[in-house]
């Protein structure tokens, strides 16, 4: 070991791992019986992925793909009604695993809808939450994820606006604010998920304090991708990796303090192995 290894400070991000969301959607499948399926990635993260399909557990991507002797897993993002109807129709038996914030967000959505709110949902338009909220709040539903979109939309009386749990918190002002130039009337929902804006706050404290963050988390995760930019935004170098054995540990050698961070579909496990490999024990 050299000595820039031994004088190494790695710190682990306090409540780290898994959101209670995520972790309740792994629970569920894992004391599901097999033969199961779920329906899209239960976690943005390879490892966890791999452990499902090692203990038989398929990921579907269409209801059309469930066999009817299968049990159906919906995890954390949720469904619109019209895929849970689908998933019904074809599935030995459902089991849903809607984090209950994000059912907070579809009631929000569908409460305005039909109370004759047009609801416009902050957010990405292709992100799997965001595609059940909307269907939960029905035909002519808008979708806009940042200001200068909320600015295009056609002028309206009045709005109902829904977030996506995961949105960021710092741009909700300017968001609001293009939305209220194009609407008389803005009822605001304000169903942002505080766990994930607490891990944006603790990632900032954080980065201040190191030389280098590596950020632990798959690639496709857009949670993971939002936890790097508040890095670089600290001005602290960043790593993303999606495991230990991805570290480019002669490139880390210049730095002796070093934060572990990760996403709420990141076991703390990943995070733990990573700050093992920095450490060199
Ligand atoms: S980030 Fe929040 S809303 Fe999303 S799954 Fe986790 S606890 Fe639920």
């Amino acid at each position: 070991m050299t000595d820039a290894k031994r004088c190494r400070q790695v710190t682990v991000m306090p409540d780290g791992g898994f959101c209670f969301g995520v972790r309740g959607a792994v629970d569920a499948v894992d004391d599901c019986p097999t033969p199961a399926a779920v329906l899209g990635e239960i976690a943005h993260n390879p490892t966890v992925m791999e452990d499902l399909r090692a203990r038989g557990v398929r990921v579907v991507y269409a209801p059309e793909e469930i066999r009817p002797e299968e049990t159906v897993i919906i995890r954390s993002h949720g469904i619109a009604p019209e895929v849970a109807h689908r998933l019904e129709s074809r599935a030995h038996r459902v089991i849903d695993a809607t984090c209950p914030r994000v059912r907070r967000a579809q009631r929000a959505a569908r409460d305005a809808a039909e109370t004759g709110w047009p609801v416009v949902v902050v957010g990405r338009a292709d992100h799997p939450e965001v595609e059940g909220v909307v269907g939960h709040a029905g035909p002519g539903t808008e979708v806009v994820s940042t200001a200068a979109a909320a600015r295009a939309l056609s002028p309206k009386q009045r709005r109902a606006v829904v977030f996506q749990t995961t949105f960021d918190p710092s741009l909700v002002e300017g968001v609001l604010q293009a939305l209220r130039e194009v609407t008389d009337r803005l009822w605001v929902r304000d169903t942002i998920c505080t766990v994930v804006a607490h891990r944006r706050e603790t990632v900032a404290r954080m980065a201040r304090e190191v030389d280098a963050v590596v950020v632990v988390g798959g690639a496709n995760s857009s949670n993971t991708a939002a936890l790097a930019q508040v890095v670089k935004e600290a001005g602290t170098p960043v790593y993303c990796v999606e495991k230990a054995m991805e570290l480019p540990l002669p490139e880390l050698e210049r730095y002796t303090r070093f934060a572990v961070v990760g996403g709420t579909s990141t076991p703390l496990e990943s995070l733990q192995e990573v700050a093992r490999r920095i450490s060199g024990c």
